[in-house]
Formats: C-alpha cells, structure tokens, sequence
C-alpha cells in the first residue's frame, strides 16, 4: 500500500535531504533541531501512491509543495520549517495542529519532542495517515477525524497550536483552547497567498500579534467531509 524504496535510493534520498537543509539554512531556517528532523524524515514516502511516480518522487526534497491525493497538498519544505521554528517548541509540550494532510509536519512536530494531536477533515487522507505514520515509525500522534475550526476542547489546552490550512478568519475555538503564553500560528486568508499571522496568549483575552509573512496554503474549509 505504501510506497517503498531500495536500500541504494535510500541512500541517494539521504543526500538530497542534506542539499535541502542546505537551501533551507540559505533562505533564514536556524533551529538544529528542525533542521535535524528534516534531515531524518523520508519525505518522498508521504506521496499519494497513485502519483508516487519517480519524476515525483525526483522532487521529494527540493523547496515545493507536491500532491498527496484529495486534492491536498504536502506543505513546502520551507513552509514546514518555517512553521516549526516559529513555534519555539520545548521537549514534551502540547501541540495541537490542525491539517494533518500526510502527516510530513506531524512528524516532524513529534521530532521536536512534541505530544502532538492532530485533526484532518478529509476521511481518506486520516485513514492513509493513520496507518502510515506508525509504518514508518511515529506512533505517538494522537490523529483524529474532524473540523479543525472547532479544535479539541477534550484535550484542552495546548501549549501551541499549528494551522496549516489558509483560514478566512481566527477561529474563536482555537483562540479559547490555546494555554496563557501559547502561541498560535495560522495562515490567515482567502486569496492566492496568506499572511502567517503569529499570536500570544497574554491573558484570557489579550494576545500579542505579529505578521510573519506570506505564504501559500490549500483552504481551511468548513465541516468534514464523507470520503
Ligand atoms: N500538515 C500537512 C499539510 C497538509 S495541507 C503537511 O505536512 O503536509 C492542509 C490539510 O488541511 C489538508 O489535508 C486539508 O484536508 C486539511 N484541512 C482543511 N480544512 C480542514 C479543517 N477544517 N479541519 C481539519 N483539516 C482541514
């Protein structure tokens, strides 16, 4: 079901791993500890294995976001980086990200010593990705079949919470099931691009804002969806 490698492109994929460190420490990315766990992860086994062709497959590590199926994409390298790092992730805290999509950014939030809880509203990608990220060795996750808009009020609250869908608003959910000092990241936007939109949570109802930029994510839609 999933797509599998030879020990020799295995080791020809660890290489394009460290030329995408590489790129990724050229356009700003600092933390070693993100930068190690896209070095570790596999990233050409996250493609949908419909479209796993080698000419995807030839792509897996350079800085571009790629099909996984429903219509969903794997978040540029970059993007996850980017996302991770401004996180400020320490050993063992709660993390709820919404868009699992493949489970690449999962991962990668385990890597960094997260106890992460993840919603995908899309049914096939969380039953592919609840199969898969185990397969390859993440078991931790706690995934979960839902809409994103109204997080996890069960597991409430989170030290941070990741969005990696573009989002028409700030879901009020999110903003109430966020610790005071967490930080929430989300892409903020309807058009072309987003504004990576960083938020603190000073008190019960008071945050610091700051805008990191813009980016390219797949809509935050509404509800979940059948298949
Ligand atoms: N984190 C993924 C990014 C996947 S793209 C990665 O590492 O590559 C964004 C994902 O968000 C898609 O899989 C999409 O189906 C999902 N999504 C969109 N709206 C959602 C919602 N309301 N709740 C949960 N997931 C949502």
């Amino acid at each position: 079901m999933f797509y599998n490698v030879s020990k020799e492109d295995e080791y020809l994929f660890q290489g394009k791993r460290k030329r995408l460190v590489e790129i990724l420490k050229t356009k700003g990315i600092k933390n070693a500890k993100v930068l190690a766990a896209i070095e570790k992860i596999p990233r050409h086994m996250f493609f949908d294995t419909s479209t796993a062709r080698p000419a995807l497959l030839d792509h897996a590590y350079s800085d571009k976001a790629l099909p996984i199926g429903a219509g969903q994409t794997i978040s540029q390298p970059y993007t996850v980086a980017f996302q991770t790092e401004q996180l400020a992730i320490s050993e063992g805290e709660k993390i709820l990200e919404i868009g699992t999509g493949c489970g690449y950014q999962t991962a990668v939030l385990i890597e960094m010593g997260a106890k992460v809880y993840s919603i995908e509203r899309q049914k096939t990608l969380f039953d592919k990705t609840k199969l898969f990220l185990p397969y390859i060795g993440y078991k931790g996750a706690k995934l979960i079949y839902g809409d994103g808009y109204k997080g996890l009020p069960q597991f409430a609250p989170f030290d941070k919470i990741i969005v990696t869908a573009g989002a028409p608003y700030i879901p009020n959910d999110l903003l109430l099931q966020l610790k005071i000092g967490g930080i929430l990241l989300i892409p903020l936007g309807e058009g072309e691009t987003q504004e990576m939109v960083w938020l603190k949570k000073v008190s019960a109802s008071n945050f610091d804002k700051k805008i990191l930029g813009n980016f390219k994510f797949v809509p935050l839609l509404q509800n979940k969806s059948g298949n």
